[in-house]
């Protein structure tokens, strides 16, 4: 197996510690992968905020331009295959149910121009024990729904303390009380 010195350490390795690099004669740099990382390791602490400012830049400038096309291609599939978009809409909503149940939970606050914040439901339904406050039985995480205590259209909020787990039935026979 061929061998090579290491130009910044000095050492004879074996070629398979010495990066690849297809611009250099043998196809391999001159100095061994530990010396290379700790040059990196360095030059990057001392670079450390510029690639900061850099990289934060480009997601900046990048990210709402690469957001609007993904949702641009996405209105015009739908336009094209309604029928396609449809089913498709339908299979990750079976597949994700509580990411879609949030994703209409936080729809209907913001039109009620309340407070929202950001519920991770599956946190919930552990704090609750997986156990419905309104009949105290348990439910199953992809069945159960998350009842705002004090109704959005009564100024509740959508936040941790303004949501319990409660089974569908028990959550429409609530509401059905309260209308
Ligand atoms: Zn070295
Ligand atoms: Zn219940």
């Amino acid at each position: 197996m061929k061998r090579r010195t290491c130009r910044k350490c000095g050492r004879r390795r074996y070629l398979k510690f010495f990066a690849k690099n297809k611009g250099s004669k043998d196809g391999h740099i001159h100095t061994c992968k530990d010396c290379h990382r700790k040059y990196t390791q360095k030059h990057y602490e001392r670079n450390k905020l510029v690639y900061k400012e850099r990289a934060a830049s480009w997601y900046h400038e990048n990210h709402e331009v690469a957001k609007a096309a993904k949702l641009k291609a996405a209105r015009r599939f739908r336009e094209k295959h309604p029928e396609k978009a449809r089913a498709s809409s339908r299979a990750y909503k079976k597949a994700n149910p509580q990411k879609c149940a949030e994703y209409e939970n936080r729809r209907r606050a913001r039109k009620m121009h309340t407070q929202v914040e950001p519920v991770d439901r599956r946190e919930i339904y552990e704090r609750d024990n997986g156990c419905c406050h309104l009949c105290g039985n348990p439910v199953t995480f992809r069945a159960m729904e998350l009842d705002h205590v004090i109704p959005l259209s009564r100024g509740g909020t959508h936040t941790k303390n303004n949501l319990k787990v409660a089974h569908a039935i028990c959550n429409r026979r609530k509401w059905a009380n309260i209308a």
